[in-house]
């Protein structure tokens, strides 16, 4: 078969699969199971990735936007979506399309109210979050008592669930704040459900919270990263596969004179002669500028090239100078035997910032 020349990102729905029953190996059969479908499904496919762990019946989805929401009921998904930072202007839309809002403060929760009593609801579920420490979004502990006061006063939504986000679960030194976080969270669940007179759901586990801390599964894990095979720690990533491979090919090769210059700015000068090879994919791609002169890497062959010169926008180039290679060969930027990761880490960056960062000029393509 004819290799693509083209730069293709792979996505390995096996491999889903795979990190999906690894994960709830770690969980009750009780459980609930959420998964974090934001950021295009952390860089691979929203609707593709959805569409597949719909038929593996995950409990919940959760995107950050509500047009990420749409974007999934558009192509006919029917779980439960979550909408992690919904903006008020949205709401009449988040109840059009049967979204549930995470609602974080006095604020959102006054909006949503008023939007959904014009709209007729009742009882339309809704996601209250509690800031257990991350200081990013959600209610203060000393709050609920006024969250409490603004329920009794309206039949429009309903407590679907109570939530909380973990700061530092990746983080062994960090136990004590993590732990204190998960008592925290206790406490404050006791209180809502003891007034509210009923039990909503109760979650505060990301994918670091699962593998770390049990006692923080509570009723539903909304795991992300780990879906996608990284779990944040070298020993449980052995257990994790990788769902996407970002590959291109070599373009073209040159030898550069000692003395000669490379790429823009002429950034790098050659003091031996070389080999380079120039790859179709650049900053517009994903391909951080930081990864340019000597940072980044590339795999050609199994061998390692690394990125010299600074990275253009389109393309990039690597030093093949002890590399067999010829001009159409194959080349992994990262996958599950180059992990993205380690070339993250490059640039002091993390999987996450990487794999999101795959921009949508790049043709996804699926298989099991
Ligand atoms: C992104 C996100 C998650 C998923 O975190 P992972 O570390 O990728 O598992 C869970 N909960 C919230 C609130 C998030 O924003």
């Amino acid at each position: 078969m004819l290799k693509s020349q083209e730069t293709i990102l792979e996505i390995d729905l096996s491999a889903l699969k795979h990190n999906v029953t690894f994960i709830k190996s770690k969980l009750k059969s009780s459980t609930k199971f959420l998964a974090v479908v934001k950021a295009y499904a952390y860089g691979s496919d929203a609707v593709e990735i959805a569409k597949y762990l719909e038929d593996l019946n995950v409990d919940y989805f959760a995107v950050a936007y509500t047009n990420e929401a749409i974007s999934l009921r558009d192509a006919g998904i029917k779980t439960p979506i979550l909408v992690l930072h919904p903006q008020p202007e949205k709401f009449k839309l988040i109840i059009e399309r049967c979204l549930e809002p995470s609602i974080y403060s006095q604020r959102v929760l006054n909006e949503f109210i008023t939007v959904a009593e014009k709209q007729k609801q009742y009882n339309y579920p809704i996601h209250i979050k509690f800031n257990t420490g991350l200081n990013r979004l959600g209610f203060a502990e000393a709050e609920a008592e006024t969250i409490l006061n603004s329920l009794k006063t309206t039949e429009a939504i309903k407590v679907k669930s109570l939530f909380s986000h973990l700061a530092a679960s990746e983080d062994v030194n960090e136990k004590d704040f993590t732990l204190n976080q998960i008592k925290s969270f206790k406490r404050i669940a006791k209180k809502m459900i003891d007034n509210l007179g009923y039990q909503p759901l109760l979650h505060q586990s990301n994918t670091s919270g699962v593998l770390n801390y049990p006692e923080a599964h509570f009723d539903m894990v909304r795991c992300g990263i780990g879906l996608y095979g990284f779990g944040n720690n070298p020993e449980i990533n052995k257990n994790l596969k990788p769902v996407g491979t970002l590959k291109t090919s070599i373009s073209q090769i040159h030898t550069i004179k000692k003395g000669d210059s490379l790429g823009y700015n002429r950034a790098f000068i050659a003091n031996e002669d070389i080999k380079t090879a120039t790859l179709p994919i650049g900053h517009a791609d994903g391909i951080n500028r930081l990864f340019g002169n000597g940072k980044g890497f590339v795999f050609i062959n199994n061998q390692k090239a690394f990125i010299i010169g600074n990275v253009c926008m389109d393309m990039i180039m690597v030093d093949v100078t002890t590399i067999s290679c010829k001009e159409g060969d194959e080349v992994i930027v990262f996958g599950p035997q180059h992990s993205a990761e380690s070339l993250a880490e490059s640039i002091n960056s993390i999987s996450y910032e990487l794999l999101t960062s795959v921009s949508q000029r790049i043709k996804r393509v699926f298989y099991r």
